[in-house]
């Protein structure tokens, strides 16, 4: 994949195995053809349709040479991608961009029917090359260390491409496997881009929002060769599977995984695994040694202790100043006097000033009111001073939580609350990462692509409170070894790559997202409260996206989760200050009270109750998880993005939610299996294919079993609670529940409309779309009647009180 830039290793070799002949426009809907099959039942049934020793060439003819010749409306000659590697054929795709350009502008010169004919057969080709690619070529979203017939759990979408064969041709043939995506994307780009029509526009959005008119989503897969091809490069194995996660397409992590990994901190990572990483990020916080040059000595320096909490004691904003006789001066920002001009804009120079924003490890952190060292001091001094573009930083007033925060309770509480504010106010955020500072940024050296992926890379974007800094922020700036840069400018160029297919980045450019898309949207709705000075709440979906944003965080001071969620939400954190105890018993004491806050200021999105656990050990709110930073994949968070939510609202009994659902009549006996199917219409038309969603890696048959189990044991029929309440095919996240009794039932309603259940776990529910498996069950179900689980639709309107095990 040579049309994709690389940056310390060299490309992965990708065979030539497809007949050296030129493809037609047309070959690609006849290929298929002549092997005695339709692109639509290889999609259904896979490789496996071929015999064994056909199925490499032709896949590469089908899915490589005769899309591209799809797409691009002319003859391709495969010879044009050939190359000599060893002595070997391989693919060579450096010549894609010349044919691009030749097409596009012949495209823009064509007009009427043919044009449209054109189109209408490549998007078909198109997408289904995209359903063949994703069931049967990318590797699931799962655990690196999970063997391959076990993975089907937690990927929404396997049933079909698991087992057997599918597998099978996966692993033996993940070059091949990888090059599909990554030509699938290509094109998808060269249409959206270069001809301006997108195959992705007019088709379902998969689970609505997350793409927001942002980004076209992960459409092509995952892929397992790039992942154990940055473990090789030496990446801990964690951050692999964040990065993986988090890596807007393959394109872009093929160009990811090419860096090697050098973190500032020297520590071993050969011992982590996908989950955890065994080094502490947080290991000598307080040190600074690794970064001190000396210069100017290292004693400690901090501002009146008594000073600063007069200062905040009047609500304005404590800042420091620097000076180059290394003295620290206290000095103060009246929020009074600048707010009543409205505008915080017009702020003139002098009352500007810079918020610090850190990763707490380069010994930055908090001192136990020792104060910071001079030599530390004068490094921010030194960056701040780094910007060509805006020397006038130089001269500004800087806020630190290290100093700024005084260790009075009340006090400090009163400081806390403000932080949102000075986030907020600050003309920009200075984020100090000690990776970064490895780095040049010129642009003359380092592209600015690979400084946003240094970025992503480095130790500041995984923690936890330099999310509400990087959201809140106006501006931001990140100090590299000779520059600062802005993410204005980041942005800038991000658009430019994005919209310039003649760029060299521009196959990779969501490798240049410096915030992901669900941080995006955050900013934005952040960036609309405070310039129309509305008060407007965070509505079900910016809450989702808050949620997507957190999973990859982690902090030193877990029970601190709920006061960062809070202070984005903009609800009062007092309560939450206020909770006592320690550890695990404070940190959950401290969600409920955050949970309450957010019932009573915005409403809790329902989709919460599809969530996976960890759970709340308490009554009435065992249905929510115990963190928001669990290392999810988006489609756990899906349900919180789905459209036409309706409100809930909290009962001691459990949430009160509004979802569509299916009433189960368990056959008798054993419990069904892990994946099984159902009818849910009397003619026996509809069927709905259901498979167990565990929570925990590990989990399966016995877990399943006892579920199933327990909902068949309740007061009522068992039933399955749907997330999404519009007709579909796609995978959706569905709760197996127990009915519990009704013996107490809402004010002013009747009693048999509100279903109290207990919720189980977590199912994917698909409408079974191959007409083949609709027949065969349907003729099982005539035989067997007796002995078949069946189940009955709930229309949206349908009301539930949900909870958990509370212990
Ligand atoms: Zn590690
Ligand atoms: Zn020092």
């Amino acid at each position: 994949m040579n049309h994709l830039p690389q940056k310390d290793a060299e490309h992965i070799i990708f065979p030539l195995i497809a007949r050296q002949r030129t493809y037609a426009p047309d070959d690609f809907f006849r290929l298929p053809v002549l092997h005695g099959c339709s692109g639509v039942q290889l999609s259904q049934k896979g490789p496996s349709l071929l015999p064994l020793h056909e199925q490499p060439a032709f896949l590469q003819e089908w899915l490589f040479f005769a899309l591209i010749a799809v797409v691009l409306n002319r003859e391709i000659d495969a010879t044009l991608f050939r190359q000599y590697r060893d002595g070997a054929e391989v693919v060579d795709t450096g010549s894609i961009r010349s044919l691009f350009d030749e097409c596009s502008s012949a495209s823009l010169s064509s007009v009427g029917g043919r044009d449209w004919n054109h189109r209408t057969r490549a998007i078909l080709a198109l997408e289904e090359a995209r359903k063949f690619v994703l069931t049967w070529c990318s590797d699931r979203y799962v655990y690196l260390s999970t063997p391959p017939e076990h993975s089907e759990s937690e990927s929404p979408t396997p049933s079909r491409g698991e087992g057997g064969s599918g597998v099978q041709f996966r692993l033996q043939h993940r070059e091949l496997c990888l090059s599909f995506g990554i030509i699938g994307e290509t094109l998808d780009r060269l249409c959206a881009r270069q001809m301006e029509w997108s195959p992705l526009t007019d088709s379902p959005e998969p689970y609505g929002s997350w793409e927001d008119h942002i980004t076209d989503g992960r459409s092509w897969g995952f892929s397992n060769l790039l992942r154990e091809r940055m473990i090789d490069m030496g990446w801990c194995r964690h951050e692999v599977r964040r990065i993986s996660a988090m890596t807007g397409d393959l394109s872009s992590l093929y160009y990811i995984s090419s860096f090697a990994f050098d973190p500032a901190t020297k520590q071993d990572h050969s011992r982590c695994v996908d989950d955890r990483c065994v080094q502490d990020p947080w290991a000598g916080f307080s040190v600074h040694s690794d970064n001190c040059d000396g210069a100017g000595g290292c004693d400690r320096l901090l501002p009146s202790e008594e000073e600063l909490i007069r200062i905040i004691d009047a609500g304005d904003i404590p800042l420091l100043l620097f000076d180059g006789d290394a003295n620290l001066i206290l000095t103060e920002y009246r929020l009074g006097e600048s707010a009543d001009g409205g505008s915080i804009s017009t702020v003139g120079i002098e009352e500007r000033f810079v918020a610090i924003s850190h990763a707490w490890s380069d010994g930055l952190g908090p001192s136990d009111g020792q104060g910071l060292p001079i030599c530390r001091l004068a490094q921010i001094r030194n960056a701040l001073r780094k910007d060509p573009d805006e020397p006038e930083l130089g001269d500004m007033r800087f806020w630190i939580d290290s100093l700024c925060i005084p260790r009075q309770q009340n006090i400090r509480n009163k400081a806390i609350q403000m932080m949102g504010d000075i986030y907020s106010r600050a003309h920009t955020v200075l984020v100090l990462d000690s990776n970064l500072r490895l780095t040049p940024a010129d642009p003359s050296v380092t592209s600015q692509l690979e400084a946003i992926i240094r970025i992503n890379t480095g130790s500041w974007c995984t923690r936890m409170w330099t999310l509400p800094e990087g959201i809140e922020a106006r501006n931001v700036h990140f100090e590299f070894s000779d520059r600062l840069l802005s993410i204005k400018q980041l942005r800038s160029h991000y658009k430019d790559v994005k919209h310039n297919p003649r760029h060299p980045d521009h196959h990779v450019y969501k490798a240049g997202w410096v915030f992901s898309p669900s941080i995006f949207i955050l900013r934005r709705w952040m960036d609309g409260m405070t310039s129309q000075a509305t008060t407007a709440t965070a509505d079900s979906k910016t809450i989702g996206h808050l949620w997507l944003s957190m999973q990859w965080r982690q902090t030193a001071r877990r029970e601190d989760e709920t006061l960062c969620l809070a202070r984005i939400l903009d609800l009062d954190p007092l309560p939450i200050l206020n909770c006592e105890g320690a550890g695990d018993e404070l940190k959950d004491e401290r969600m409920a009270r955050f949970l309450e806050s957010m019932d009573e200021r915005i409403g809790i999105p329902p989709g919460m109750v599809f969530l996976p656990g960890p759970k709340l050990p308490m009554r009435g709110i065992a249905w929510a998880p115990r963190s928001w930073m669990t290392r999810r994949s988006r489609d756990a968070g899906a349900p919180l993005l789905v459209t036409d939510q309706r409100p809930s609202f909290l009962t001691s009994r459990g949430l009160l939610v509004q979802y569509p659902g299916v009433q189960l009549h368990p056959r008798r006996g054993a419990p069904e299996a892990r994946c099984f199917w159902i009818p849910t219409a009397s003619k026996l038309r509809s069927w709905l294919r259901i498979r167990y969603a565990r929570d925990v890696h590990g989990q399966g048959e016995v877990e399943w079993a006892a579920a199933w189990k327990t909902a068949c044991s309740g007061d009522g029929l068992p039933c399955i609670i749907r997330s999404r309440f519009d007709d579909h095919d796609e995978p959706e996240i569905g709760l197996l529940v127990q009915r519990m009794g009704r013996e107490s039932s809402m004010p002013g309603r009747s009693r048999s409309d509100v279903f109290w259940v207990k919720a189980l776990c977590r199912v994917w529910i698909q409408v079974e779309t191959d007409s083949a498996v609709v027949a065969a069950h349907s003729e099982n179900f005539r035989l067997h009647v007796g002995s078949k689980t069946w189940g009955e639709a709930l229309d949206g309107d349908q009301r539930w009180v949900v909870d958990g095990e509370h212990g």
